[in-house]
């Protein structure tokens, strides 16, 4: 029997790219789905290519940055299944553009989708997650979690905090039952960076290269699955670009190199 088989997952940015594949690969491991971000009627697509029965699944489109909905969302869930076991952190956006040019906004904005948002929902589960003695927070890094490139400092910094936010609540929560993985992706074929964040807050609006020649989402989504059955608290999952992260560790000043030599996509 899969270790998902009957669990409640609940996915933010369920709606594309890599959420919508780990729910697909859940839904194939028995679980019990919650489909979260904004757009209602993309959520539905997916829930409707889970092929789960409708007592299996909830649409439950929200905000990241509608912090004080959050809580709300939580009674849903819970009043729908009992009990949450997994919460799939994932919901995100990119950025790109320079330091020099970009708009004091744009920081706020990233920082509210993926650090204020991911803290404010995961301290609106963690009473329940502690009253039931198990949960296990997964949450979507980057290998730009792990080291600074250009164009992307406010993305960079964001996935940053994660890890010290996350690791931290490990150390607090291990005891009681609750586990936290945290996931670095590298470069995921996903529409990421069409909604990736200008200089001026606007949408970037098209594929990089790079993303366009990524792992793809369901294979992440194997690898991820895996990893959580494994409790690993840190995996990264992609191509060699991951290996960044063990250069930043281990040679930082080589990493230093490539990276400001690099062009900016
Ligand atoms: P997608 O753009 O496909 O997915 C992003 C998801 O986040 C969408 O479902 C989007 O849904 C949701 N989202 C964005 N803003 C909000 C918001 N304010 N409230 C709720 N949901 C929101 O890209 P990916 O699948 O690639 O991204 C998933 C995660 O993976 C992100 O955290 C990203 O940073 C990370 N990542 C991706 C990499 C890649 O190469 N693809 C590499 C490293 C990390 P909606 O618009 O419906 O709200």
């Amino acid at each position: 029997m899969s270790t998902f088989s009957q669990k409640v997952v609940w996915i933010t940015g369920a709606s594309s790219g890599i959420g919508e594949a780990f729910a697909l690969e859940l839904a194939s491991h028995g679980a019990k789905l919650v489909l979260s971000a904004r757009r209602a009627e993309e959520l539905t697509r997916v829930a409707n290519l889970t092929k789960l029965p409708a007592s299996d699944v909830l649409v439950l489109p929200l905000d990241m940055t509608d912090i004080d909905s959050l809580p709300g969302h939580v009674k849903t869930v819970q009043q729908r299944f009992g009990r949450i076991d997994y919460v799939f952190q994932n919901a995100g956006i990119s950025q790109r553009s320079d330091v020099a040019d970009t708009n004091f906004e744009v920081y706020r904005r990233i920082m509210e989708v993926n650090f204020f948002g991911v803290i404010a929902l995961t301290k609106a589960v963690l009473p329940l997650m502690l009253a039931q003695g198990s949960g296990h927070f997964i949450v979507t890094s980057s290998v730009a979690g792990k080291l600074g490139t250009k164009q992307r400092s406010g993305y960079c910094a964001s996935k940053h905090a994660l890890h010290g936010f996350f690791d931290s609540l490990r150390a607090e929560t291990y005891d009681k039952g609750i586990r936290v993985t945290i996931v670095c992706p590298g470069y995921i074929r996903t529409p990421l960076s069409f909604s990736a964040l200008n200089s001026e807050g606007k949408l970037h609006g098209r594929m990089d290269d790079n993303i366009d020649k990524g792992m793809l989402p369901n294979v992440f989504a194997q690898k991820l699955r895996q990893a959580v059955e494994s409790e690993r608290e840190e995996v990264y999952i992609g191509g060699t670009e991951t290996y960044g992260i063990y250069l930043k560790r281990f040679l930082p000043g080589l990493i230093s190199r490539i990276v400001r030599n690099r062009k900016p996509e």
